[in-house]
């Protein structure tokens, strides 16, 4: 414990993880009041780890965090405003809400303070037309409510409104309540987009980001989507365990994250399948890129209880524009990569552009 003491004391800006944390309360509240940050369970550890690590690798500069302040009095906005910027939050304001939705729409805020008693409707029943719309179903809302509104406050919690705070609020406590339900709600969000195993985004949150990122590529520019798939894989796992099976899928995970930009979309597609996406990058290169890859993977030895073994993956690749929807991108990568097993694996093969017709 000192010497963890020590260590935080000259390194007061660094992340300290500890591996190896026996399931206890206190054994954990002793290791975080010494001074470290994320304490990893010996029962995870290597996939906590590895999350954990690309986590805070992706973290980029902490962004504003930007509040739609929903309220009617001209005093409380003053205050409420004043606070938030106090404490480096931006926020936007509507005095009522019958233009929640524009309002919400145009400034895309991380989360809605909500007054409860306002022309028009009360926020409870603006909160619950909110979440009728599905693409707000989980945007943070915190009420602020008068003291007397308990059947309101009632109410308002049974409806799923993430916390509440009183007037007279405190303006500490309410920049904190909003930032932390801001983080919470996002640390949920991450756990529900990426998988466990190797803390890439799992298969439907790969999908949805592959459709976003088609979006954004212009008409002349390029993106392509490479299929990965590790070849002999069941005889892996056949002879040296699941255990070992699965630590060569999160070195394939670690190998990608290290070899890729941080703006490409990697994704475990499946058991021992990989989805990736690379904007601005067309199917020559892209080839090339995982070439690279591939030929690492090839020489880097897992190891096993008796010795260490190689492991091989094939890839297909396919771009925009040759393809210009994320079902026919991905389907002419996977037809492309069982070419490529076909051919006889270890290999990247480009999918055959569509004649036009
Ligand atoms: P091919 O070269 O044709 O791809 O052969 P393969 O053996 O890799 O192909 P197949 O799809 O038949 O086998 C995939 C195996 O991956 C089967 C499954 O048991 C294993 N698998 C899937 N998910 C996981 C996982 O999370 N961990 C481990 N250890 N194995 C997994
Ligand atoms: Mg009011
Ligand atoms: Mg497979
Ligand atoms: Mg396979």
């Amino acid at each position: 414990m000192d010497d963890i003491r020590r260590v935080r004391a000259a390194c007061p800006a660094s992340q300290f993880f500890f591996v190896g944390v026996p399931r206890t309360l206190d054994r954990m509240v002793e290791l975080m009041r010494a001074g470290i940050d994320i304490t990893i369970q010996r029962d995870e550890q290597m996939a906590a780890l590895l999350s954990s690590v690309l986590n805070l690798v992706q973290t980029h500069e902490p962004e504003r965090y930007r509040i739609l302040v929903v309220e009617d009095s001209r005093v409380a906005i003053a205050q409420i405003q004043r606070a938030l910027k106090q404490h480096g939050i931006d926020s936007f304001t509507i005095p009522d809400p019958s233009r929640l939705f524009e309002a919400i729409e145009d400034y895309g805020p991380d989360l809605v303070l909500m007054d409860m008693y306002m022309p028009g409707c009360n926020g409870v029943e603006a909160t619950r037309a909110l979440r009728q719309l599905s693409a707000y179903q989980a945007l943070p809302i915190v009420y602020l409510s008068s003291e007397t509104d308990v059947g309101l406050q009632v109410e308002a919690l049974r409806l799923g409104g993430d916390q509440f705070l009183t007037k007279p609020f405190n303006p500490v406590l309410l920049a904190a309540t909003v930032k932390t339900t801001i983080e919470r709600h996002q640390e949920m969000r991450r756990a529900s987009r990426h998988d466990g195993l190797t803390g890439l985004l799992n298969h439907t949150a790969a999908k949805a980001e592959l459709d976003v990122r088609l979006a954004m590529v212009p008409a002349d520019g390029r993106l392509t989507v490479a299929m990965l798939d590790i070849d002999h894989f069941k005889s892996v796992n056949d002879a040296y365990g699941h255990p070992v099976g699965d630590q060569v899928i999160r070195s394939l995970a670690w190998l990608l994250k290290g070899w890729l930009r941080a703006t490409d979309v990697i994704g475990r597609y499946g058991g021992e399948e990989f989805i990736i996406a690379m904007p601005g990058i067309n199917v020559g290169e892209a080839r090339g890129v995982l070439d690279g890859i591939r030929t690492h993977f090839a020489n880097l030895p897992h190891v096993h209880a008796t010795g260490s073994l190689r492991v091989t993956f094939s890839a297909g690749v396919a771009a925009f524009p040759h393809f210009t929807k994320a079902s026919d991108l991905i389907a002419a990568a996977d037809q492309a990569l069982l070419q490529a097993k076909a051919l006889g694996r270890n290999q990247v093969v480009e999918a055959r552009i569509p004649k036009p017709d």
